[in-house]
C-alpha cells in the first residue's frame, strides 16, 4: 500500500499541473485578446485614413466649382464686352476678366497640387485597408489555433482529473479535507518535506517532537510555523 504522504505529493503534482495547463490556456486567450485590441486600432486607423481621402476629394470639388464659377463669369464679362460703350467701362471689365484668368491660374495649380496629395491619401487608405484585411486573416487562423489548443489541454486536463480522483479514493476523509483547505491557501504547496529539520514551505525549524512524531506515526504531521503537512524527505 502506498503511503499517505505519497498519495498527497501525488495529488499535489497533479493539481499544480492543472494549474500549469490552465494558465497557459489563459495566456494563449489573452494572446487572442490583445491581437483583437491590435484589430480595432487598426480599423480605427483605416477608417481615419478613408476620411482623409474623402477631405481632400471635397477639397479638389470646392475647388474645381470655383474655377468653374470664374469660368462662367469670363464669359459673361466677353459678352457684355461686345455692348460696352464706354472706354473706361470696357477697361474696368478688361482687368476683371485678366483678375478671373489670374484667380483661374493658381486654382489650376492648386489643384494638381491637391491631386496629388489625393494620390497619396488614397494610397496610405488602400495600405491601411490591405493591413487591416491581413491582420483580420491572421486573428482567424490564431483563434482557430488556439481554439484547438484550449480544446486539446482541456482533454489532458480531464485525464489528470480522473487520476487524481483515483488518489482521492485513496485517502481518508480528514486527511483530504486538510490537503484541500491548505491547498488553496498554499499556493499549490500544502505538502513539504523536511529537509535536514527545516520546513520545505516556511524553511523554520522543526521541533524534536514534530521530528518525532513523523518518523513514528502515521497520523497527518503539520509544520507548527506554516501548518503545512510535512513528510520526511528520503534524501
Ligand atoms: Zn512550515
Amino acid at each position: 500500500m502506498i503511503e499517505k504522504f505519497e498519495v498527497l505529493k501525488r495529488l499535489q503534482s497533479l493539481k499544480n499541473k492543472i494549474n500549469g495547463l490552465e494558465a497557459s490556456q489563459e495566456r494563449r486567450k489573452q494572446d487572442v485578446q490583445k491581437k483583437k485590441v491590435q484589430i480595432e486600432n487598426e480599423k480605427a486607423l483605416a477608417e481615419k485614413k478613408h476620411e482623409a481621402k474623402i477631405a481632400v476629394q471635397k477639397e479638389i470639388d470646392r475647388k474645381e466649382l470655383n474655377l468653374k464659377t470664374n469660368e462662367g463669369e469670363i464669359t459673361k464679362y466677353n459678352v457684355q464686352l461686345n455692348s460696352i460703350k464706354s472706354n473706361k467701362e470696357y477697361s474696368i471689365l478688361v482687368s476683371e476678366i485678366g483678375s478671373k484668368k489670374a484667380d483661374i491660374s493658381v486654382l489650376e495649380d492648386e489643384i494638381l497640387d491637391t491631386m496629388s496629395r489625393l494620390e497619396i491619401a488614397n494610397q496610405e487608405h488602400v495600405k491601411a485597408t490591405e493591413v487591416l484585411r491581413n491582420e483580420e486573416e491572421s486573428l482567424k487562423d490564431l483563434i482557430e489555433s488556439v481554439d484547438a489548443e484550449v480544446k486539446g489541454v482541456d482533454d489532458e486536463i480531464e485525464k489528470i482529473k480522473n487520476e487524481q480522483k483515483k488518489y482521492v479514493d485513496l485517502l481518508d476523509e480528514y486527511s483530504l479535507k486538510h490537503y484541500n483547505r491548505l491547498s488553496n491557501i498554499k499556493g499549490g504547496k500544502a505538502v513539504v518535506p523536511v529537509i535536514g529539520n527545516v520546513c520545505g514551505g516556511c524553511s523554520m525549524n522543526i521541533r524534536a517532537q514534530t521530528l518525532n512524531a513523523l518518523m513514528g506515526g502515521k497520523d497527518l504531521v503539520f509544520c507548527q510555523s506554516c501548518s503545512r503537512i510535512l513528510y520526511l524527505d528520503d534524501k
